[in-house]
């Protein structure tokens, strides 16, 4: 489980809801980050599936046509190296293999690379050669999840390895496989296309989006704090993100707030040891622990504008105990804030920590509330840029293969570089033709299945993006 040395202790206190099988699902619940987006989380009968989009494709230059046959004639290993990636996941912070894969790759293609940002994380610039232009970032993840891989696949992964103390199964649960693969596939088109290409290409391999344990602070964040975009600085960024909740061949984006920031907290409630019997012999930190959880839903369901912009405040983890007769000196309680409001969340922050401690001390206890300091904030696309790119994706995608996502509580680091400069982060579907996207295995599912057929269009929308921002192409 995740891994704060507290909920770990051998005497670990163990309560109601402590479901039997948290050494595997309760590192889910504890990953403060699920990148994936929007619908994907929204996954089941009632979800509503995006409605496309009223934007008109862009008109399309030869330059077009000739990244489109590239794409087609790279296409087969693209899917080979994503198949290799998938087959051997690395964890954030450890995509040693994975990092040196995509370094010799690029080296090969004529890029300046700059390797061992933020551990594992590369960047690479390629200058074009036809002409001036602006400098434009391209991002891809490159980590994996603690998660057995449970997809029966001739290439699914048996990868084990070990995770706050406690060895897991690791799997590309999250698509951060085809993310690389893409970019991979989009570096070697663009270099191909050179001579066409105006301006500058940084690519940016990061690792450890799904963040890392006991609050460690790595991906985007540490990227930049060790000069990813200082030189040269890129004028845009654009990310993209496959999801289980659209079909291949349909990609989704959306205007503005996209994703949620995500911040994860833990409260550990003191009390006094005692006989179940004679609870008037001390203090019960579990029954002050219960009115602590109901008084915290309290927060987000009366005190904020739950009208003007969603918010969720969870309470994923709660150990207390380890006997039926036997009330504990201590409770401990995790959970996850996930909103699009800076101002909200600094008040949830509060709020939780005041009313967790007047609680405690109200009833004879204490509590100590700690937020972790690695964080997400939210994540905006940038409005003009995204209305200039859509007719680029509405291209690629093609008649109303070009959806509308629906606003979601998921968090993606990216957030971080779309802070630096204006970004455009948009959705790549990978389920399988004939299936509903609302009932299969989201992203984060040991049975997460990616649709190859997929990948060919999230390159497609890449190389369009970077042709239409750069101005390549123009006559
Ligand atoms: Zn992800
Ligand atoms: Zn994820």
């Amino acid at each position: 489980m995740f891994l704060r040395p507290a909920l770990q202790r051998p005497a670990r206190p163990r309560l109601v809801a402590d479901a039997p099988t948290t050494s595997r699902r309760g590192f889910l619940a504890a990953c403060a980050c699920a990148c994936a987006l929007p619908a994907v989380l929204s996954s089941g009968a009632n979800a509503q599936m995006p409605p496309p989009s009223s934007i008109a494709p862009a008109p399309a230059r030869p330059l077009h046509a000739a990244l489109d046959e590239s794409a087609r004639a790279i296409e087969g290993r693209m899917i080979a190296w994503r198949r290799d990636i998938h087959q051997n996941p690395e964890l954030g912070n450890q995509e040693v293999r994975t990092s040196a894969m995509v370094a010799a790759h690029l080296r090969t293609l004529g890029y300046t690379v700059r390797d061992k940002v933020a551990v594992t994380g590369l960047v690479a610039t390629l200058k074009g050669e036809g002409g001036p232009g602006p400098t434009l970032a391209l991002r891809a993840d490159m980590d994996a999840l603690p998660v057995p891989e449970e997809v029966d696949l001739p290439f699914a992964s048996r990868a084990k390895t070990m995770w706050g103390g406690q060895e897991v199964g690791v799997m590309h649960a999250c698509g951060h496989d085809c993310h690389t693969a893409i970019l991979m596939a989009t570096a070697e088109v663009i270099a191909r296309h050179r001579a066409d290409l105006r301006g500058t290409v940084v690519l940016i391999f990061q690792p450890a989006e799904e963040n890392l344990p006991d609050g460690e602070i790595g991906g985007a964040r540490r990227m930049l704090d060790e000069g990813a975009f200082n030189d040269p600085k890129p004028d845009a960024v654009f990310g993209l993100h496959v999801v289980s909740g659209l079909t291949a061949g349909t990609l989704g984006y959306r205007p503005g707030p996209a994703a949620a920031s995500a911040d994860e907290f833990t409260i550990t409630v003191h009390g006094r040891q005692t006989h179940g019997a004679r609870p008037w012999g001390g203090v019960d930190p579990i029954v002050i622990g219960a009115q602590i959880i109901s008084a915290l839903q309290t927060i987000q369901s009366r005190q904020v504008d739950s009208g003007a912009s969603p918010s969720v405040l969870t309470v994923g983890q709660f150990h207390g105990g380890n006997r039926s007769n036997i009330i504990p000196d201590r409770a401990m309680m995790n959970g996850t804030l996930r909103t699009y409001d800076e101002e909200r969340r600094q008040f949830i922050m509060r709020r939780v920590k005041e009313v967790s401690e007047s609680i405690a001390q109200g009833m004879d206890g204490r509590a100590e509330v700690s937020w972790l300091p690695n964080g997400y904030p939210s994540m905006a696309n940038d409005p003009t840029l995204t209305q200039r790119m859509a007719p680029s994706l509405a291209r690629v995608a093609g008649e109303g293969a070009l959806r509308m996502m629906p606003p979601g509580l998921a968090a993606e680091d990216f957030a971080y570089f779309s802070k630096a400069v204006p970004g455009v982060f948009f959705n790549v579907g990978v389920t399988a033709p004939g299936l509903d996207p609302r009932q299969v295995p989201t992203n984060h599912s040991p049975r997460f299945r990616v649709d190859e057929s997929g990948l060919l269009p999230g390159l497609r929308a890449m190389l369009h993006m970077v042709a239409d921002y750069t101005g390549s192409g123009v006559a």
